[in-house]
């Protein structure tokens, strides 16, 4: 049994050797697969299951691809393109928690948002980036 396990293993090795492998839009890919059949299998909608399946095998494909520079492209493209809602939701998380000693307040003249520290009343504050002061209960 164990000569078995270790003979799929090594062949399991060699068919993945130079391959591409895994990335986050892979991850993505999987994730949104997996969502996407738990809502069909829901709300009886056949076609997102069909919809699920091409993501998956778009994502098999992928991962055994050879053309890493492609691959590594195809990546960046959409690290680049989800990395300002990422960062809105990093931010509303550090917000979140940090929520019981700071207030998240927005300056008046460039409308930036900037924390103070919560319960000190009423602050005068300098917006980090324009340098403008105004005037906040918190
Ligand atoms: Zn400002």
């Amino acid at each position: 049994m164990q000569g078995f396990l270790n003979s799929v293993r090594d062949r399991v090795s060699r068919f993945m050797y130079g391959r591409y492998g895994g990335d986050q839009l892979g991850m993505t890919l999987v994730v949104a697969s997996v969502v996407c059949t738990v809502v069909a299998s829901l709300a009886g909608w056949r076609w997102l299951s069909l919809l699920s399946i091409v993501l998956v095998l778009v994502e098999l494909w992928r991962m055994l691809s050879r053309d890493h520079a492609a691959r590594s492209n195809e990546n960046q493209a959409f690290l680049s393109a989800v990395a300002t809602p990422r960062a809105w939701v990093r931010r509303q998380q550090g917000k979140w928690a940090n929520r019981k000693t700071k207030a998240y307040v927005r300056c008046p003249h460039c409308h930036a948002e900037f924390a103070l520290p919560k319960g000190k009343g009423r602050l005068r504050a300098t917006c980090p980036k324009c340098g403008q002061k105004s005037e906040h209960t918190v």
